[in-house]
Formats: structure tokens, C-alpha cells, sequence
């Protein structure tokens, strides 16, 4: 052998190194950008079912809510009495006429208790009990 070819050995062995070394880096270039896209794919699919979760329980919250608030609007009809529990009265039962719609005070006529119209319509009903007791008697028949 002769040096030049001594030295166009040594350059094609430098050239095979390095033909190696890069393949090597690209295979691992491969390999890592496919691991990253298995990482994207996993996190997207976990954003998509977070995303999915709040969702639902959002709209559980607004079905929940719209419920409450049917139920706060509801009038209840207990001893001729009507009772009405809405953002009006603050969520808390309240008793009303049931002839025009005004709230509903306790009385007394004689020996008697009653509940009658704080509009003076003329509506009024005996309760030897009072307002108090029939609206923890509604409370107690709606409490579930
Ligand atoms: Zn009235």
C-alpha cells in the first residue's frame, strides 16, 4: 500500500465513522420524536376527558341549580294556607293570602288564633298553632 492509499483508507474509515455516528443520532432523533408524540397524543387525550369532566359537571351544576330554583318557585297549599319559599322571601318559607297574594300575618280574634291577609282582603283562616309551627310543618314536609 502505498501512503495515498493509506491515507484515502483512513478517510473512508473516517467516513464510515461518521456515516455510523449520524445514523445512529438520527435514529435517536426518531426515537425520542416519537416518544414525544406518544407524550402529545397521551396529554391530549387527558386534556380532551378533563375538558370533557368539567364540562358535565358544569352542566350538572346548571341542571342542579335550575332544579333548586323550580323548587324555590313552587307554592305550597298546607291548612288553606299558601306557602311560598322563593328569592323573595330569601329561600325561606313564607306564608301568603291565598285569595290575593299578599303576605299572610298571625292574629288573634278572641280566644282564637288566626292567620288572615296583610292586605285586609277578608281572607283568613283559623290556627290554633300559628304561622311559625305550619311553616316548620312545611319545612319538615319538603325537608327530602
Ligand atoms: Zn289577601
Amino acid at each position: 500500500m502505498t501512503p495515498i492509499d493509506w491515507i484515502l483508507c483512513s478517510l473512508l474509515l473516517a467516513a464510515c465513522v461518521a456515516a455510523t455516528r449520524l445514523f445512529f443520532s438520527n435514529l435517536r432523533v426518531e426515537n425520542e420524536k416519537k416518544a414525544l408524540l406518544t407524550q402529545i397524543g397521551d396529554l391530549t387525550g387527558k386534556i380532551t376527558e378533563m375538558t370533557e369532566r368539567e364540562v358535565s359537571a358544569i352542566k350538572n351544576q346548571e341542571a342542579q341549580t335550575e332544579r333548586h330554583d323550580a323548587d324555590l318557585e313552587k307554592p305550597v297549599l298546607h291548612k288553606g294556607i299558601r306557602f311560598r319559599r322563593t328569592h323573595e322571601t330569601g329561600g325561606k318559607w313564607a306564608a301568603f293570602c291565598t285569595k290575593c297574594g299578599l303576605p299572610a300575618i298571625g292574629a288573634q280574634r278572641r280566644s282564637s288564633r288566626i292567620v288572615m291577609c296583610s292586605g285586609r282582603c277578608g281572607w283568613e283562616v283559623f290556627d290554633r298553632d300559628g304561622i311559625p309551627a305550619l311553616i316548620k310543618e312545611v319545612e319538615d314536609s319538603h325537608a327530602a
